[in-house]
């Protein structure tokens, strides 16, 4: 499984979503996943279990662990899990790069200087106390919050899944086929058992997070069992230090510094809801007019830098995701 894939697999056409497959890219190496999956798995009377004994890998900014939604912090929410290491470490280099959206907290901390920025996440390792049942979901687009079998709190599910290096699906760098496991904690919190919980370097990940080959156990900063979460927050100046300054507006995919996203805000025509007198006298035909001129403004964008270029699906997965006000980035990952 170390093929690497420079595909977001949630970029598919009408033809892929009509037929409900996956993408070509990822058909082949899904397929091998989907086999390795059968041989992993205990049978038994034709029902899949994931064995006694198996680890699962957790990766947050929280702690200690809760489980459930990490974006709104809802305990009885499906939980997300790492089969493999790597997809979990990654998932917590995601969620600091995602900070980058959060506008209010930013300016907040710009302003007073406050730490209210994560650096750093957690890494929890459970391990199964006994087999239990768990359902294949055999495609990779395919949201496991938005599937039948996983949403029943009494099964878990096992799935193909892809890591984000950085806020979004990283076509640069592109990411190797890891497996997710989902289950809700209140069903399953006595087959688990933590084993070990670890701390995370943020500043290790943003360093490496182009080297698809990067040993995420070099991120491990120590084992933390500490009762209390660690006290090391930043302050936008710290996390612009750390992890660039490159910032998303609130309202589409615009990159820039800080200021510039702040600038840029104020115009950005995904912003136009609270429609003002000027708008209110805008005919219908001028605000196609800037609609076009704003997807041609994009198109040059992307040409410049494919890193821009912004996710299309709804159906995608990992949980968690800040909701943004803007429908497209509904489209991330979810947890
Ligand atoms: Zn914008």
């Amino acid at each position: 499984m170390d093929k690497v894939y420079k595909k977001d697999p949630m970029d598919r056409n009408i033809v892929t979503i009509f037929k409900g497959d996956d993408i070509d890219e990822f058909k082949e190496g899904v397929s091998d996943m989907i086999k390795y999956y059968k041989k992993l798995l205990i049978k038994k009377d034709d029902k899949y279990y994931l064995r006694k004994g198996t680890l699962l890998y957790h990766g947050t900014t929280n702690y200690p662990f809760i489980g459930g939604s990490q974006s709104t912090g809802n305990r009885a929410a499906m939980t997300f899990f790492g089969l493999d290491m790597e997809i979990a470490v990654w998932y917590i280099y995601e969620m600091i790069m995602n900070q980058k959206h959060y506008t209010a907290r930013i300016i907040k901390s710009k302003i007073t200087g406050e730490k209210l920025l994560e650096r750093n996440g957690y890494l929890y390792v459970f391990k199964l106390k006994e087999d239990i049942p768990t359902e294949i979901i055999e495609k990779i687009y395919q949201n496991p919050k938005g599937t039948k079998v996983c949403k029943n709190k009494r099964l878990t599910c096992i799935h193909p899944q892809v890591s984000y290096r950085g806020d979004s699906f990283n076509e640069e760098v592109g990411t190797k086929i890891h497996t997710e496991v989902t289950l809700f904690m209140e069903t399953y919190k006595d087959s688990l058992e933590l084993i070990r919980s670890y701390l995370i370097d943020g500043e290790k990940l943003h360093k490496n997070h182009k080297d698809i080959e990067y040993d995420v156990r070099d991120s491990i900063i120590r084992e933390y069992n500490e009762p209390v979460k660690r006290d090391d927050k930043v302050n936008y100046e710290e996390f612009n230090r750390i992890f660039s300054d490159n910032f998303v507006c609130e309202y589409c995919d615009f990159r820039g510094s800080f200021d510039i996203v702040l600038e840029h805000e104020k115009t950005c025509s995904f912003r136009r809801k609270g429609s003002s007198k000027k708008n209110n006298k805008r005919s219908k035909r001028n605000n196609i007019m800037n609609f076009l001129d704003f997807l041609k403004d994009k198109k040059k964008k992307k040409k410049k830098n494919t890193k821009r270029k912004k996710r299309k699906n709804t159906m995608r997965n990992k949980t968690r995701r800040n909701k943004r006000k803007n429908t497209k980035r509904k489209n991330t990952k979810k947890r």
